[in-house]
Formats: structure tokens, sequence, C-alpha cells
């Protein structure tokens, strides 16, 4: 079957591997900043992808769940259920930007979204459970791409006040106009901004590698940091829940053979979301 593989310095090329052995159908694969993040730096034979539908072989359309944790730990138990030993542990193989993946766990989708829009529950499974532990009230989102605007959705659909800036104006949003209660970084190195942005008493969502935080302003301010990565079966399916009556950007689809292209229009931020079908 064919899948785009990374070489061994790192970059995504088209290629052929074995078939899987109990074998779903891949019907689209999101591109995710994060997959973006691994380029170069993860081993050769590495197939990226892990916002995935694909069809069972009963004809289901499900969006693919890319890490279980165990439910049972200390960890599982207190909420950070990604930081299980066990989640690390892929469950989708190779990875979703491949026509075929080993069977494996997911959440069933409904005929109303999609193939392209369902690859979006994973993604807003990752906002859902971190906004559960972001304060109500005046929120600004720094970084307004395609998760920042997730964000913005889901915060917003809850009532909160939402603002987003962005590094690049064509994508920035309301502006705050003073002090917010919350903010939420989406964007890397974004930390120290979003330090400053929030009110004394305030409360940051490090949601993307955050860079350097001022300890000082956390302490002055008496600031809450909170981090929140990734996603559950059960946001999972809250979001497959939710995800029909949401509005979403609307995503950039193009086949497989055309990667490397997609790749640039997203790196070059040129489009919010690119979704590839075999
Ligand atoms: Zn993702
Ligand atoms: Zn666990």
């Amino acid at each position: 079957m064919r899948a785009v593989v990374l070489d061994a310095d790192g970059r995504p090329r088209l290629a052929e591997l074995p078939e899987p052995e109990t074998p779903l159908e891949v019907l689209a694969c999101g591109l995710c900043g994060s997959d973006v993040e691994k380029l170069g730096r993860a081993p050769a034979g590495t197939v990226l992808g892990h916002e995935v539908v694909a069809r069972a072989a009963d004809g289901r359309r499900l969006a693919l769940v890319h890490h279980r944790p165990c439910g049972e730990c200390g960890r599982c138990r207190a909420g950070h259920e990604t930081t299980c030993e066990r989640f690390s542990a892929p469950t989708i193989v190779p990875g979703g930007f491949a026509e075929r993946v080993e069977t494996a766990e997911g959440v069933e989708l409904v005929d109303a979204l999609d193939d392209a829009r369902s690859t979006m529950v994973e993604p807003l499974a990752c906002v859902l459970r971190g906004a559960e532990r972001v304060p109500r009230g005046r929120v600004l989102v720094i970084g307004n791409g395609f998760v920042g605007r997730l964000f913005g959705a889901v915060l917003a659909r809850r009532g909160d006040d939402v603002f987003a800036a962005d590094a690049d104006p064509a994508r920035a949003g309301r502006a705050p106009d003073g002090p917010v209660d919350a903010a939420v970084v989406c964007a890397r190195g974004a930390g120290a901004d979003a330090l400053e942005a929030v009110q004394p008493g305030g409360t940051v969502l490090v949601f993307a590698d955050a860079g350097e935080l001022p300890a000082e302003l956390v302490y002055r301010r008496e600031l809450t940091v909170v981090g929140s990565r990734s996603a559950t079966p059960e946001s999972m399916r809250a979001a497959a829940a939710l995800l029909p009556d949401f509005d979403v950007p609307e995503p950039t689809v193009l086949p497989l053979a055309r990667f490397e292209e997609g790749l640039e229009l997203f790196v070059r931020r040129q489009v919010l979301k690119v979704v590839f079908v075999p």
C-alpha cells in the first residue's frame, strides 16, 4: 500500500509499505502542527498522521483513537490521562498518512459529517479537554490558526468573551481592550505574552510549546499556569457528538500523492487546515 514515509533526513516521501494484517481503509487524515514539528526529527520509516477517519469492516466510519490511557493509574484518575505510562504507545499503525492502517479502536461518526470534516474530531477533542482547565470570563487565545479558532469557538459557545491575537496580522481576531481573566497559548513561544495579558489572579493554559515563562510574574500576580495536551477516548466521543453542530474552518483537501504541496501550504500559513485523502 502507499503511505507517506519519513526518509533518513526526516523528509516525507511517498513509498510502498506492506499491507496491514487486519486493515482498515483510511478515508481521510488531517495534518496537524504536531506532525510538522516531527519532520526532520522522527526516525526514518515513521508514518505521521493521527487525525484519522477510517472505514471499519462493517462499513461504519470511525475517528480513530490515537492513544489509550490505562484509566486506572493515579495519573489517569487525577485527570492527567495523557501523561499515563500507557498513553505514549501509538494505537494507529503505521500512521494515518497511508491507504490503510491496522484495525484500531475508534469513535463512530454520523453521516452528516463528510470525511474531511470528520478528521477534526481529534483536534476538537484536544481543545474540549483543554478548555476544561480555562476559567470562564474574558479569554484571550494567542495563536489564531486552526486550533486557536477551534478554541475560540468552544469558549464562545460556552459564553466566554473571546479575543484572539496572532503574530500574523492577517490572522488576528478581536484584540482585548484590557487585561483578561485567562489566556490560552496556541502559538509557540507565546507564554510570556500570555502571562502579561492576564490580570492578577488570572490563568494561563499552555496548549503549545510556550517557551520561557517569566516566573516572577506568576509570583507577583498570583497567576495560575496549567497545561493540557492531546485527547482522551472520552473527549473524542464528546467531540464526535459536538462536531456536526459546530462551525469549523473549511479544510483544504488534497490527495495523499500531493502531500508535500499540502505541507507547504500549511507551513507557509496559506491555509488553516489541510486534510489528505488516499
Ligand atoms: Zn493533532
Ligand atoms: Zn493510566
